[in-house]
């Protein structure tokens, strides 16, 4: 038999957002008594409506400001391997219909309904991140789903992301399965990449700009380009194999320039890609100094300049300053593709930054596109604001 959870209750009048299908509730939003308080962080509830009726299953952690995040709707769920499993299932089904190969974001949070958990695929080996304390006591049934949905050879457990700690976790990386996974290969778009599992930056590659890589390697034909916050290339690789003429890759990690160089080597495009380990501003005023180089396509797809609300105006300014440095490298009529992954900068207030680097560098030219992250990071309807990705390539006069 299933044992009984504890019940969480929401305060008066704070049960409609929860009805109109909100997966949180904010914990000013909970009565919170001594019982309520005593529930150990990470427990699995019954969230209920003032009135006690039971309006789903939760995760709840008492110390959190999303005190619940919703499981499921129906409140007598067992939340088991099963459970999860059916959740992975559907999840491997959708990516396999939509990106062919086994390289993929697997499971991106809430909108695939499990709240909290990142999963990255690459082919037999997943990256996991477990961001909430609610998930954090559920890792051994999932990585049990996990084995029994993909009986995967490798499993990195890389919980080193800084939201841990609000929901009083610890940050560390463990090799929950298989041998210490280290770098592996990746196909993307075609092209053979890079990633390692273990010490790379988030889950070991950015999965969630696929299209818009594909994208820009389509007007990159015969074109010199600048990969700025290259990474491991996703960008300029992919570039080059595409057809670029050239392509200048630069990142200020040493660990980004092997694997780059790595993935031009793989994809026989090492004669045309170079590297430069420079911090990006420095080497853009560099480019735009004395020698007035310019690109036929120049990217840049910086690390989140925002990563608190108190730094959003100033850190919002950074993607003006970039703007401003890179937009005179792009040749009359060349592509200039940028971007944005801090969630706290909406699309407006990107689109307006964009703009004044343009005026700064009096350049003047259109949108062509407007994009976000690929179809393998979708978006829980009532969470629009957690779609972080925003991108913008324009033609350039
Ligand atoms: N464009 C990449 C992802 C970029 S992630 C892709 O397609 O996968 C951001 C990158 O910016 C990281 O590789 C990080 O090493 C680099 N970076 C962060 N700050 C930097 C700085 N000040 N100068 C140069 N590179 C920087």
């Amino acid at each position: 038999m299933a044992k009984k959870l504890p019940s969480v209750l929401l305060r008066s009048g704070e049960d409609r957002r929860v009805r109109d299908g909100h997966p949180w509730a904010f914990s000013n939003e909970i009565l919170m008594d001594a019982d309520t308080k005593a529930i150990p962080p990470g427990s699995l509830a019954t969230l209920r409506a003032p009135s006690g009726e039971a309006l789903g299953l939760v995760t709840f952690n008492p110390h959190s400001l999303i005190a619940t995040r919703l499981l499921t709707s129906n409140p007598e769920a067992v939340v088991d391997a099963l459970f999860i499993g059916r959740r992975l299932a559907q999840a491997v089904s959708l990516r396999d219909r939509l990106i062919g190969v086994p390289f993929y974001r697997l499971i991106h949070a809430e909108a695939d309904g499990l709240p909290g958990v990142i999963v990255d695929r690459f082919g037999d080996a997943l990256v996991v991140q477990v961001n909430t304390a609610g998930m954090d006591a559920l890792t051994p049934v999932l990585l049990e789903a996990l084995e029994a949905e993909l009986a995967p050879r490798t499993i990195v457990l890389k919980n080193d992301s800084p939201v841990r700690v609000l929901e009083g976790l610890t940050r560390e990386v463990v090799v929950a399965k298989g041998e210490s996974a280290g770098a592996i290969e990746l196909i993307e778009n075609g092209a053979k990449f890079v990633a390692d599992l273990s010490e790379g930056q988030k889950t070991g590659w950015f999965y969630d700009q696929r299209d818009n890589r594909r994208f820009v390697a389509g007007v990159a034909k015969g074109a010199n380009v600048l990969d700025v916050y290259s990474y491991s290339g996703g960008f300029g690789v992919l570039a080059a194999k595409e057809g670029a003429k050239s392509v200048l890759c630069i990142d200020r990690s040493a660990a980004a320039r092997d694997a780059a160089m790595a993935a031009a080597a793989l994809n026989g495009v090492d004669g045309i890609v170079s590297f430069e380990k420079a911090e990006a501003f420095e080497a853009l005023e560099k480019l735009g100094g004395t020698m007035a180089r310019k690109f036929d396509v120049v990217i840049c797809d910086p690390p989140a300049f925002v990563k608190n609300r108190k730094d959003l105006k100033i850190g919002a300014q950074g993607y003006r300053k970039m703007v401003r440095l890179a937009a005179p490298l792009v040749a009359r009529g060349g592509f200039f593709f940028v971007a944005s992954c801090s969630h706290l900068v909406d699309l407006p207030l990107f689109a307006d930054q964009v703009r004044r680097g343009l005026r700064d560098a009096e350049r003047t030219g259109r949108i062509l596109l407007t994009s976000g992250a690929a179809l393998d990071h979708p978006v829980h309807p009532n969470l629009p604001e957690t779609a972080y990705l925003k991108a913008m390539t324009l033609q350039l006069d």
